[in-house]
């Protein structure tokens, strides 16, 4: 009885340290197509607008990454991707998350990824990639991202 009550007790904390590590989480998407990556220019909050990021947002409670990927992308581009693997580091944030990069392909690849939030799209090459203005946790996954552009 006693143990089962200890399993019990240990099965319920790691439950909920389980959903802490989900809610820290923001994915990150890195869509490449024909040798480009997908970016897109943040309009807001205001010290972030016109800088450059990944696609991608918070995990919610209860929710995998790859289904945070799928669905970021739905509501931030328009388009359906499958995520194919993570890529690089996890990158602390300043509000305490982990910003945590998915690799993903358009599921048409005929496509045409939106702005439907953001202020401007650019697929940008390996070079360009470097030029542009990043947020200062996707600017850490610049050569990662390079790498996945050369690999392609
Ligand atoms: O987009 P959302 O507000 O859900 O993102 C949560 C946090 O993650 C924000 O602080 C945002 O600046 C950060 N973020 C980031 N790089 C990304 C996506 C989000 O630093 N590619």
């Amino acid at each position: 009885f006693v143990l089962n009550v200890l399993a019990a007790r240990i099965a319920a904390v790691r439950e909920l340290a389980e959903s802490w590590a989900s809610r820290s989480i923001v994915v990150g998407t890195a869509i490449v197509h024909k040798g480009r990556l997908l970016a897109q220019q943040r309009s807001y909050p205001a010290p972030d607008a016109g800088r450059w990021e990944l696609p991608g947002g918070r995990v919610e409670p209860g929710e995998d990454e790859p289904t945070a990927v799928v669905r970021e992308c739905r509501e931030e581009l328009a388009v359906e991707v499958r995520p194919t693997g993570r890529v690089g580091t996890d990158v602390p944030l300043s509000n305490g998350m982990l910003l945590r990069i998915h690799a993903a392909e358009l599921v048409d690849p005929t496509a045409v990824p939106e702005a439907v939030e953001h202020r401007d799209l650019r697929w940008v090459t390996a070079d360009e990639l470097t030029e542009l203005d990043w947020l200062d946790a996707d600017r850490v996954l610049v050569h990662s991202l390079r790498d996945l552009l050369s690999d392609a």
